[in-house]
């Protein structure tokens, strides 16, 4: 498996958000109420490797049609937005 790229994200007020870009290497999506990014983060500070782009290294929504063995294989990426005030993976489809 390749964990899929975070093509972009409009949470911009997370600590690895620089220019609507993840530089988190792997994040977690998803609780047991919707896939919320898990690895938001508010701070001050920037995080992550500004010279990486953001993966998606574990996701719990077994209910998305791009989930395999709680892991994303969403063909060319996924995008992360706001969804009802929180940090949501746009790319969820349910199964
Ligand atoms: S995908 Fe998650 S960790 Fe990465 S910038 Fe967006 S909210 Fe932050
Ligand atoms: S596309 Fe589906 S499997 Fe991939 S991170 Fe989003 S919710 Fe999880």
């Amino acid at each position: 498996m390749e964990m899929p790229i975070i093509k972009s994200c409009d949470v911009t007020e997370c600590a690895y958000n620089r220019q609507n870009q993840c530089h988190a290497l792997a994040i977690t999506v998803g609780d047991s109420r919707a896939p919320m990014c898990d690895t938001f983060w508010r701070m001050d500070v920037k995080g992550g490797d500004p010279a990486k782009v953001g993966h998606v290294g574990a996701c719990h929504m077994n209910q998305c049609m791009h989930n395999k063995d709680l892991e994303c294989q969403a063909n060319g990426g996924i995008t992360v937005g706001h969804k009802a005030g929180e940090p949501d993976c746009m790319t969820f489809k349910a199964r």
